[in-house]
């Protein structure tokens, strides 16, 4: 869900690992203050198509075994379990709270991983979400005022949706611990890292709804 900064690396490294299914939503086409981090998009596609078909072209011609689908759409309510029928798990490569809550109503109904990130600057944050952990309410309690430019160096979207392809490979595979209730924080600019414990947030209206607490 999102084919920007995050989804650019996570959908070529799932690609590239053999990933039989990909279904890329996101209704936006790329802009030039897109390119430092959306290493999906490129100079010729800026304007010019949408960016799931932008990434689609990619994907297909990196791993031909890839079965890739493009949907253009802003995914509400109403449509994400048509957009996303099927899918094992989600990637939130998303830059919106808002559009995270509806992610988030919509695998807590079905049970579905989410695989989360959120990158600003030089920093970002993974966890993986499974029916039981933290949701992405708990995490997100409230809406923040959203900035007009949100700054962020390519890097560091790179760098978190790689992290994410290796999560989303962990719960694909049965490989590894994936980041259930705890969460990745890193910081390029000072090379901080940390793991953290995360618990759920008391009487959560999202995810409380669904456990019966
Ligand atoms: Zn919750």
């Amino acid at each position: 869900m999102g084919v920007g900064g995050l989804g650019s690396p996570a959908s070529t490294y799932l690609a590239a690992a053999g990933v039989g299914r990909l279904v890329l939503a996101d209704p936006q086409v790329p802009e030039p203050s897109n390119l430092n981090r959306q290493v999906l998009h490129w100079t010729e596609d800026v304007g010019a198509r949408r960016k799931v078909d932008s990434a689609a072209m990619k994907l297909t011609a990196l791993n031909p075994g890839t079965e890739v689908l493009a949907k253009a759409v802003t995914v509400t309510r109403e449509n994400i379990a048509d957009v996303f029928d099927g899918c094992d798990i989600i990637m939130d490569c998303l830059d919106s709270i808002p559009a995270r809550m509806v992610l988030n109503e919509h695998a807590l109904r079905t049970g579905t991983p989410v695989v989360h990130a959120a990158v600003e600057g030089w920093h970002g944050q993974v966890t993986v979400m499974m029916p039981g952990t933290p949701c992405l309410a708990c995490i997100f309690p409230r809406v923040p005022a959203r900035a007009a430019v949100i700054p962020i160096i390519g890097a560091t979207a790179g760098t978190f949706g790689c992290l994410q392809a290796g999560e989303a490979i962990k719960l694909i595979t049965g490989i590894g611990q994936p980041l259930t209730s705890k969460m990745l924080i890193g910081d390029l600019s000072s090379q901080f890292w940390d793991v953290v414990e995360i618990g759920r947030a008391k009487e959560c209206p999202a995810c409380s709804a669904h456990s019966g607490r």
